[in-house]
């Protein structure tokens, strides 16, 4: 089975998982416990892990808030903003194809009374700059826009994006899961307020995650989502996973050293892999722009195809249509594209990573063709049939 699905998940790289054991058995202190050895070990390791993690965005250790992934921290970014603004506006600005944990939490704040502008995108799965200065005013209180598409893989224009944000006075939000690690993507060049990271997408484990929260400039101060023992600056309350902490930090380091190479090496099998399905099969149309992307992304359609037959026949390539939490519903990141239902179902999305190599590339390209004429085949067999030929 070869595992061409890194923008759902990644496998933990054997270096990280090195760092985390220790922090299930010997060293299993509670980082909060400041009167033994047990604690300091563990709230050592929490602060080593921090410094990692602001340093591969180009934070401030204290500006990182641990959370338990990337969806908690969209949640505490969203409903801390608007719950810490409300007597500054009642306005929320977004865009059509973010995630579903930016979109649902703001939903959620739309049916308690917010107004929520979600804006389209231009068929290159880019936002309108233009759109998104004409939405914000001066009653905006967050504008969130994500880095990286997790579907398509595009690159929005996000310091441009968040200069709009803070000419209206509106807080900028970015979901950068799937940026973080894979491109440059730095707090203060950029100027984002809050930004949302995952350690499962970066070759660490699942269930540790961090919100970036602006300290420097201006002063971001979100209300809690989760109330307790005020851990994490009173930001996020619990007890911290430290294992999981402690390999999201050597995650981030990881990533950060061996991005320049890793990125050119990934990019490399993309386009490896888009030259193989053009060669070997016709009637397939990459979504989104390809200008600006993720190095390990490609999304591909395919003319005359049923989608679920398709995926289906893929029985020794993990691949996805669409996001890995809305299997068989078409991608609502598609349509936003303007694909038809149909069309957004013979759809994949490959997602290639650090453990993917040359070998898989060519294999998968192979299988893919081979599925396509063979479906298509089928189809004009059974068109031809119920004709009554
Ligand atoms: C995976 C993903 C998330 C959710 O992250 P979890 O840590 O799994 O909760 C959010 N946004 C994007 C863009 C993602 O790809």
């Amino acid at each position: 089975m070869i595992y061409l699905d890194h923008h759902a998940t990644t496998p933990v790289d054997p270096r990280v998982l090195e760092t985390m054991l220790p922090f299930f058995t010997g060293m299993f202190g509670n980082a909060a416990s400041r009167q033994h050895r047990y604690g300091w070990e563990a709230g050592d390791a929490v602060e080593r892990s921090r410094q990692q993690v602001a340093a591969l965005i180009g934070a401030g250790s204290k500006d990182v808030v641990f959370t338990s992934g990337a969806t908690e921290a969209n949640n505490l970014a969203i409903k801390g903003a608007a719950e810490a603004r409300r007597k500054d506006g009642d306005h929320l600005v977004t865009v059509a194809t973010e995630h579903k944990a930016v979109l649902d939490p703001l939903k959620r704040l739309e049916r308690d009374g917010w107004r929520l502008t979600v804006l389209p995108v231009k068929g290159s799965g880019l936002v309108d700059l233009a759109a998104l200065q004409d939405a914000v005013t001066e009653r905006t209180v967050l504008v969130s826009v994500m880095a990286a598409n997790n579907e398509i893989g595009v690159l929005q224009p996000i310091k441009d994006a968040a200069a709009i944000a803070h000419a209206k006075g509106a807080w900028f939000h970015t979901d950068a899961v799937q940026a973080a690690g894979k491109v440059p993507f730095d707090v203060e060049a950029l100027d984002v307020d809050l930004a949302s990271i995952t350690a499962h997408k970066m070759c660490g484990p699942k269930g540790a995650g961090a919100l970036y929260v602006r300290r420097r400039g201006r002063e971001v101060a979100i209300a809690a989502q989760i109330d307790g023992g005020g851990h994490e600056r009173g930001k996020r309350s619990g007890t911290l996973n430290v294992p999981g902490i402690a390999g999201f930090g050597r995650a981030a380091e990881i990533a950060r050293a061996e991005m320049p190479a890793e990125a050119a090496r990934v990019q490399g099998l993309r386009d490896r892999l888009l030259a193989a399905l053009g060669a070997q099969t016709d009637g397939m149309t990459v979504n989104g722009t390809l200008d600006a992307r993720l190095p390990g992304n490609l999304n591909v359609s395919f003319d005359g195809i049923d989608g679920e037959a398709l995926l289906v026949s893929l029985d020794d390539v993990a691949v996805s249509s669409g996001a890995a939490c809305a299997a068989a519903e078409p991608s609502h990141v598609l349509v936003a594209l303007g694909l038809s239902k149909d069309r957004a179902l013979a759809s994949l999305r490959f997602g290639i990573g650090r453990t993917t190599t040359q070998a898989e590339v060519d294999y998968a390209a192979g299988k893919v063709a081979e599925v396509v004429k063979r479906l298509r085949h089928q189809g004009a067999y059974g068109a031809y049939r119920a004709l009554g030929a």
